[in-house]
Formats: structure tokens, C-alpha cells, sequence
């Protein structure tokens, strides 16, 4: 955990604090970590787990299940968005990573990609590539919960008391899920354009019956969409990394500390409150020359 403090802070009368998930491991970075723990566990090596998951050309989620296959010897699949991909000439370093670990790739056309919820197809890709277990993308299944809720035990123990908010990047809902599943209160920022529909995906990732927390979602910090930048979300984040020595990347974890600052400057949060902004790692994902 890293106290920021800076002239937006300090004009908001705010206490922030990062909590830096993205020291956790070098290849299985923040919050994919978090969310695979308890999954990967729960295999055992009697039944040759065989793992078949989603994900696009820049996945941090790929990318992570991929290390954590090659490091347990778990044999992996990866069912990649786009064929173009499979040309050589357009492997992204992200992907080049995975088959090095040893993931098989499989590029699919969008269309189909569009399927990767769907029970039938899920079936038959299990089958067509003897896989034991699908993951699905971005890791979020119910087994993410627990493993996100170590992070805000670990931020409690280190603070001694419960931040007023917890503010994270969405891509699938799942973290903020395990911070809701918590008890505690979340500001999420989605990555993605359209970002309403999170706020279901969240509710039915909780658990029913538990209390959990409130979340506070925000949808209009995505920068034109998943994936996508504008130039002041890049000089946003190039600030923010000299003042603090914090790298960030473009696809969450900057669109999440530059709607942060949005809130603080326009005076979102009462003076006294104190904030801790979750990076969830993704620095793979960093932007070359950012
Ligand atoms: C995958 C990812 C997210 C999105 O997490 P969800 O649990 O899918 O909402 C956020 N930040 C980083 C760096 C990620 O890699």
C-alpha cells in the first residue's frame, strides 16, 4: 500500500492510497492473481486438469493463465477474439508470451467469440479440445470472490481501519464484486463503453443472503471504449507516473485514477474521506512507448 499525495488530493482535503496489486507477481499480475487463487487450487492433479479460457490479442487474462498454467504444469487453452491473429505478422507480444508458456491458441472469428457464454458452445469447444474445466473470461467466476476479499483484508489489516471507498477499473465486474462481497463500498470505473450492463453482472456474481456493500458505478470514463485512448487520458496517465512513480497502463488501471481525479476535482468526495484505489496490475498491457 502506497500513500499518493498531490496538489488534487490535497485540494479535496483526501487521503489516497493505492493498493498495489500490481507487485503481487510478475506474470500473473493483480487482480488476475486474486481472482485465479482459489480456482487453481481447487484442481487436482489426479484428474490431469486441462484449462480452456477466453480472451482478446491484449489479454491480461490470457496472459496470466497462461504463466500460472506453465508454472503448475496445467496444460492451457486459450480461444483468442479475431483470426486475424493467427497470421504471424500479427501476433501481438501478449499472445507471443502465452504460446511461449506453452498455451495453445486457437483465433476465432468475433462472431463466434460472441458465443463464449453460451452452454452448447461451451460444450463443444470443451470436447473439440478434451478440456477439463472452462474458465471464463477474465477469470471471474465465483472462486474469484474469495480471493478478491484477501486483498481488502490485507488493505484493513495495513490501515487498521475500513477505507470510506474502494475505487477499481471493471472489465467483467468481477473485482468489484469480490470487494462488494466484502462489505465494503465500491466505486468501479468501467473500460468498456456501455458500461451499465456491470452493474447486473455484479449484483449476480454476489452471493445471495450476504451483506454486502454499495457500488457506485461510473461509465463515462472509457475513452471511446475497451481498448481505446484518447491523448488525455495518455498525458493523464505519463503525469500521474512521474508525480508518483506509479506506472499505470491505458486500458484500466489509467481510465480508473483519471476518472478518480475527475471526481476529486470536481469535489465528488467530502474533505476527511479516505480512498483506496486498487491497481489491478495489466502493465503487460502498457502501451510501448506510453
Ligand atoms: C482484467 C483487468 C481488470 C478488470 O477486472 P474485472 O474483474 O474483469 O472487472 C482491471 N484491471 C486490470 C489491470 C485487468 O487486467
Amino acid at each position: 500500500m502506497q500513500a499518493v499525495s498531490d496538489a488534487v488530493t490535497e485540494r479535496a482535503g483526501v487521503q489516497l492510497f493505492v493498493k498495489r496489486d500490481d507487485l503481487l507477481h510478475p506474470t500473473v499480475s493483480g487482480n488476475k492473481w486474486r481472482k485465479l487463487k482459489y480456482l487453481l487450487q481447487s484442481l487436482d492433479p489426479a484428474d490431469s486438469p486441462r484449462l480452456l479460457t477466453f480472451g482478446g490479442a491484449h489479454s491480461n487474462h490470457l496472459y496470466a493463465l497462461a504463466a500460472a498454467g506453465a508454472a503448475l504444469q496445467v496444460p492451457t487453452v486459450g480461444i483468442v477474439r479475431g483470426e486475424e491473429y493467427a497470421h504471424p505478422a500479427r501476433e501481438t507480444s501478449t499472445l507471443r508470451f502465452c504460446r511461449e508458456q506453452g498455451m495453445e491458441l486457437h483465433f476465432v472469428s468475433r462472431e463466434h467469440y460472441r458465443q463464449r457464454h453460451d452452454p452448447a458452445y461451451l460444450q463443444q469447444l470443451q470436447s473439440t479440445f478434451r478440456a477439463t474445466l472452462v474458465v471464463p473470461e477474465g477469470g471471474t467466476t465465483s472462486l474469484a470472490l474469495p480471493g478478491v476479499r484477501e486483498l481488502v483484508q490485507e488493505t484493513e489489516a495495513q490501515l487498521g481501519y475500513r477505507p470510506i471507498y474502494y475505487a477499481v477499473a471493471a472489465g467483467t465486474g468481477g473485482t468489484a464484486a469480490g470487494i462488494l462481497s466484502a462489505g465494503a463500498q465500491v466505486l468501479a470505473f468501467s473500460a468498456l463503453k456501455g458500461g451499465h450492463f456491470l452493474e447486473k453482472e455484479i449484483e449476480e456474481l454476489l452471493p445471495p443472503e450476504t451483506c454486502v456493500g454499495t457500488l457506485q458505478l461510473f461509465t463515462e470514463y472509457h475513452q471511446g471504449g475497451y481498448g481505446r485512448h484518447s491523448p488525455q487520458l495518455l498525458a493523464f496517465i505519463q503525469k500521474f507516473e512521474q508525480e508518483h512513480g506509479i506506472l499505470l497502463e491505458q486500458v484500466y488501471t489509467g481510465k480508473l485514477f483519471f476518472g478518480l481525479y475527475d471526481l476529486l476535482q470536481k469535489g465528488y468526495f467530502p474533505a476527511g474521506s479516505t480512498l483506496v484505489a486498487v491497481h489491478t496490475g495489466g502493465l503487460q498491457g502498457r502501451l510501448p512507448g506510453l
